[in-house]
């Protein structure tokens, strides 16, 4: 699949659930109200819609949320988009808080995943509380360890927030250093209503990077997952460190996804509202080939970028979505 810019679109991220055993205050706020169920697509219709972008060159495949391994009978979506691995799929992956992994690493594992995203911002168990308003660290810290013993290879994913854990990326890096974790660091975009006031969180990630290259040797490479992220290696270490900056980098250009939520609508671009419904096709009888020719149809209208920008003086989201719903 070839957009109206030349760019190859080849990786699907699945939002299988809009719901969460967590409320982090950049996502949520804490009376989220959520889909009902009939809105939503069963797992059979989000596996078959799958199946279609594979048959149109869809190599790369994340699932993710809401929190993804909430969702019940997930292992089921996971078991038959393996299956596919080899046969088109060159790639099956998720990001999760963390929270289930306990339960789910080794059958991820078995299903053929092989590296995750794993969402961390602190490793202060009072902070990580304090940001995720329902979570326990330990908790996630046992589902990483879980993770890692099932051979799973784990990247950290942290937003940067202003005031919060800024101070604390030095010895983040170190500890992923230790475990040989990769660390990729965010910029907090405007998505969604949340209590908070955002421009209050929002820190620029050229200026941790300056920071962090007074304690650490930041090499570059050429390392690309087929994300937004801006690699470097760390000396001291030998892991990675991805920078991801929305808001200050526009990464657009080399841009090779769309979003599938779970009510079926395709989201061409994270930062802007034009979108496809695939559900009623789906549950109108659609033939393979007529949900071919609507998938086609809708990359043929992926926008050439977004253009996030936090309104200062209204403190609105840009997007009124929220990240949980098309998937962070
Ligand atoms: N629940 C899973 C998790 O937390 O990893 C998957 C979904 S979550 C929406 C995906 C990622 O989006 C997480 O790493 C989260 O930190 C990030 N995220 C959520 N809201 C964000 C925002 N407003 N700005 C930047 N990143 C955000
Ligand atoms: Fe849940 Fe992930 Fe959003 Fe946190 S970032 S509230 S874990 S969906």
């Amino acid at each position: 699949m070839i957009d109206p810019f030349g760019r190859t679109i080849s990786y699907l991220r699945v939002s299988v659930t809009d719901r969460c055993d967590l409320r982090c205050v950049y996502c949520m706020s804490e009376d989220m109200t959520f889909l009902p169920k009939a809105d939503v697509l069963t797992l059979e219709e989000l596996d078959r819609l799958c199946a279609a972008f594979i048959r149109l060159g869809t190599t790369k495949i994340r699932i993710t949320g809401g929190e993804p391994l909430v969702r019940r009978g997930v292992m089921a979506l996971f078991d038959s988009l393996g299956a596919r691995l080899g046969a088109g799929l060159a790639e099956l992956t998720v990001t999760t808080n963390g929270s289930q992994l306990t339960k789910y690493a080794t059958g991820l594992r078995a299903a053929g995943v092989k590296r995750l995203n794993v969402s961390l911002d602190t490793l202060s168990p009072e902070k990580f509380t304090a940001i995720t308003r329902w979570g326990k660290l330990d908790k996630t810290l046992e589902g990483i360890f879980a993770a890692k013993a099932a051979g799973l290879a784990i990247k950290i994913n942290a937003v940067a927030m202003k005031d919060v854990n800024e101070d604390e990326f030095d010895s983040m890096l170190a500890w992923c250093g230790a475990h040989g974790f990769d660390l990729c660091l965010i910029e907090t975009m405007p998505m969604g209503d949340i209590d908070g006031d955002r421009t209050e969180q929002y820190l620029p990630l050229s200026v941790v990077r300056a920071r962090l290259r007074k304690t650490w040797t930041l090499e570059d490479t050429d390392y690309q997952t087929g994300g937004p992220a801006r690699y470097f290696t760390v000396a001291e270490t030998g892991r990675r460190v991805g920078f991801i900056t929305p808001m200050t980098h526009n990464f657009c250009e080399s841009c090779n996804r769309v979003r599938l939520t779970c009510t079926g609508t395709l989201y061409m671009c994270l930062g802007q509202d034009d979108a496809a419904d695939f559900r009623r096709p789906l549950r109108a009888g659609a033939s393979d080939d007529e949900l071919d020719a609507a998938i086609i149809a809708a990359i043929a209208r992926k926008p050439k970028g977004h253009d996030f920008v936090i309104d200062r003086r209204e403190n609105k989201p840009s997007v009124a979505r929220h990240m949980s719903l098309t998937g962070g």
